[in-house]
């Protein structure tokens, strides 16, 4: 089997850093990390740099970088999956916490009583956890819409 990719993002690309998290890759991104920072994780963690800086992707330091293209969302999340083996279930790896990037587990109800609104709990059975920031996450609407968005882009991979 092959192992995900991980990727650095650079400051500009934070919306891709988070739908690639929805996707579920490994994929750090702070709006403060220097050029200098992001070489010395690509290289140090192995990480792909993703990048819409010219000069930076072009560093003779860097072993794994993609330099981003378009300004449209969808486009940059095309770019950066069409570069991957063809192998990977996208639709169905297991997210990680848009947030923050850790992993998210699933949990249940008693474990998050008082931690969200009633009707949330009352309404939704399925719940995951971020076991880095402990953000609650729960199976309605905004996950089909997120859902829908994936298969499209997908869709238009092949
Ligand atoms: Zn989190």
């Amino acid at each position: 089997m092959n192992i995900l990719p991980r990727f650095v993002v650079d400051v500009m690309l934070g919306s891709l850093s988070r739908w690639l998290r929805l996707f579920g890759f490994d994929t750090l991104y702070r709006n403060s990390f220097t050029d200098r920072e992001l070489i010395k994780i690509s290289i140090h963690e192995d990480r792909i740099l993703l990048t819409k800086d010219n000069a930076l992707a072009k560093s003779k330091l860097l072993k794994k970088v993609l330099l981003i293209q378009s300004e449209d969302i969808k486009e940059q999340i095309i770019e950066v999956l069409s570069m991957l083996p063809k192998s990977f279930d996208l639709l169905n790896l297991k997210p990680r916490c848009p947030v923050c990037n850790g992993e998210v587990e699933n949990t249940i109800k008693e474990k998050i009583n008082g931690q969200i609104p009633d009707y949330v709990l009352f309404s939704q059975k399925d719940f995951m956890i971020c076991k880095s920031c402990g953000k609650i996450y729960w199976h309605g609407t905004h996950k089909d819409k997120i859902d829908k968005i994936k298969k499209e882009i997908l869709k238009s991979l092949k």
